[in-house]
């Protein structure tokens, strides 16, 4: 009897890449793919897009052509693949002359299952025709949304790609992305002809993620906080500016954190070679500006935290999105005040872009001011940004765990409101909370402003629970900054309805002093555990596992992650198996890397 595809497809996943079972849409876009359709696969990072076209290479005759926009993407994916026993290899720049020769010669004999190809090189003549030369398994355009250029990935040479389809009308097509949002989407089936293809949509959600946002107060601070649950763990840290990124780095370097940094205006070779330690050590820190990211495939990423706000939530989404691509617990942090918001509209103001590209720009920024705000759960929020309307509130983010306290913030907010009015909406969050408070201050005093009506009727809040209001009513657009970045504060037309006070208006409650030090007595910000929760009595265990996973990698010039990701290792500290073949059962250990590595790990299992 003929095994059907659907068989060998669960088989090469399980002594290949040795994985139970599929997860989501992977066996039905494997088989239709395997059987020579086309399709367009949207998949949130970490996903599992990669066997959605390394399965069917294998499945299928002849070689698989991966066209993917980065070279330290590719060289991940077939080191990946060499690992696991599969022949593959790549053709980009980094090869000299005498290397491609030799790829290209095993190409021609057959040699390969998948061939990694950047997209210029791809559509040379001499790239084309040595594809030609013999029938390839299947394209994958990986990363497709480059194809778009409203994303900032933007590659033109991924619009030629219709090319391939030109030529080889009958080698099936998928194309992949991560990308949420719909306009990106429709043009990647557009431009890369895609319409007949079948369209395998998934969730966009990534529940292993867990979102927190905090009030900004003294940024470092907070910061070490956050990250002294996270020690010995690898994670990224983004900045807005260059500046800030050396000076963040270098602060948690002085606290003993292994950080290191990553900005445009870094010398070239100095920031490759972060890169590359990022990628190669266990623990270490990136700061960044959001230049660093793109491509970056570490599954082990635990998270991500922003000391400045994105520019809109589709980029609070990429960002966040590259910690725990391996599925494992992982945290998106990200601390913001009132400053940020008047540094991005500004930015905003002052860019050089059209009145129409601006109105986008606010309104994105606004989405996200929107979500930084929320009482409610932030997983619906985001996912209702991308139009998912998920069944209910997560559990896994800061307001499902201890949900804020709202407060019907009508009467203090007529009288932060009229105090604007009645200073002549030319002063920031300092001056009037001065004068709300009816504080002795020399300012206040040259001004007159002691001797008005809204002078001291509001001391029932201190100094950061007004600064939270004010924030809260910038975010609602009940008060807008100025375009030059002074941070003072002008009403707005819907100020004006809350002013006669027609509506209620609720705020989140600030917490007042002795709440916050109650906070601070019990970690505060650094409230979460280490990610991956390791008990003590399997420490020892666990940092074994991870010392033998550390030479193997050494002694082969690899990632960590290449040798086994932590979801396994931790799967052989939960189950402790104490035979080859105990061994072989857990998940993500294939026939090949058993084999090689079997010994090594159950003699570690077996000596605790
Ligand atoms: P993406 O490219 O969509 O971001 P990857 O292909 O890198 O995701 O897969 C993410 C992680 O999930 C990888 O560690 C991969 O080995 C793992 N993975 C993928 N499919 C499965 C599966 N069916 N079972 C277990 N792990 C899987
Ligand atoms: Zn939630």
């Amino acid at each position: 009897m003929p095994v059907s595809i659907s068989d060998s497809a669960l088989q090469v996943l399980n002594t290949v890449f040795g994985y139970p079972a599929f997860r989501g849409d992977q066996q039905a876009i494997i088989e239709h793919v395997a059987a020579g359709g086309d399709a367009l696969v949207l998949m949130p990072t970490g996903g599992g897009k990669s066997l959605c076209y390394q399965i069917p290479a294998l499945l299928r005759e002849g070689t698989a052509v991966v066209v993917s926009p980065l070279i330290a993407l590719m060289q991940d994916q077939v080191q990946a693949l060499l690992q696991l026993g599969v022949e593959a290899a790549f053709l980009n720049s980094s090869l000299d002359a005498q290397a491609q020769r030799e790829v290209e010669q095993r190409y021609a004999r057959g040699e390969l299952k998948l061939l990694y190809v950047a997209p210029e090189r791809l559509l040379t003549e001499r790239c084309l025709e040595l594809i030609g030369a013999r029938m390839p398994a299947l394209f994958a355009i990986d990363e497709a949304h480059c194809v778009s250029q409203w994303g900032h990935d933007f590659r033109p040479e991924y619009r030629q790609l219709t090319i391939l389809h030109e030529r080889f009308p009958a080698v099936p097509r998928i194309a992949l992305t991560a990308t949420a949002d719909a306009p990106t989407r429709n043009e990647i089936v557009e431009r890369l002809n895609l319409g007949d293809a079948s369209r395998f949509v998934a969730s966009f959600d990534r529940p292993n993620i867990r979102y927190r946002v905090v009030e900004k107060d003294n940024p470092r601070r907070q910061l070490k906080a956050f990250l002294d649950g996270h020690r010995g763990e690898s994670g990224i840290v983004y900045c807005l500016s260059r500046r800030k990124v050396d000076e963040t780095a270098a602060g948690l370097v002085e606290d003993g954190v292994h950080a290191l940094a990553y900005h445009a205006g870094m010398d070239a070779t100095e920031r490759a070679a972060n890169q590359q330690r990022f990628l190669r050590e266990d623990g270490v820190v990136m700061v960044a500006t959001i230049a660093f990211g793109m491509g970056i495939d570490k599954p082990d990423v635990r998270f991500v935290a922003h000391l400045d706000l994105p520019k809109s939530m589709e980029g609070y989404y990429q960002e966040t999105g590259r910690a725990g691509r391996d599925g494992l617990p992982a945290e998106a942090w990200m601390t913001y005040g009132l400053a940020d918001v008047v540094t991005l509209a500004q930015f905003i103001a002052q860019s050089e872009s059209g009145e129409e590209r601006k109105r986008v720009e606010r309104a994105k920024l606004d989405a996200l001011l929107g979500f930084a705000e929320t009482t409610a759960c932030r997983r619906q929020r985001l996912l209702a940004y991308f139009g998912e309307t998920p069944a209910g509130p997560c559990g896994n983010c800061d307001n499902c765990l201890d949900p804020p306290q709202n407060w019907d913030a009508t009467v203090v907010v007529q009288k932060a409101l009229s105090c604007v009015y009645r200073t002549g909406q030319r002063y920031g969050v300092g001056h009037l909370t001065a004068v709300l408070r009816g504080e002795d201050d020399e300012r206040v005093r040259a001004l007159g402003h002691d001797r008005q009506s809204t002078f001291g009727i509001g001391a029932e809040l201190d100094a950061r629970q007004w600064r939270s209001v004010f924030r809260q009513l910038v975010a609602a657009g009940l008060l807008t900054t100025d375009e030059e970045g002074y941070g003072t504060l002008r009403l707005t037309e819907a100020s004006r309805a809350a002013l006669r006070g027609s509506e209620p208006i609720w705020l989140r409650r600030p917490p007042g002093k002795a709440e916050r030090r109650a906070a601070g007595r019990d970690g505060g910000a650094a409230r979460t555990r280490q990610s991956l929760d390791i008990a003590p009595h399997e420490a020892a265990l666990w940092d074994a596992l991870r010392d033998a996973r550390a030479r193997l990698a050494r002694e082969q010039g690899v990632p960590a992650y290449v040798i086994f990701h932590d979801a396994t290792l931790l799967a052989m500290l939960r189950e402790r198996p104490q035979s080859l073949r105990e061994l072989g059962a857990i998940s993500g250990v294939g026939e090949r890397k058993l084999a090689r590595y079997g010994e090594a790990f159950l003699g570690v299992l077996t000596a605790f």
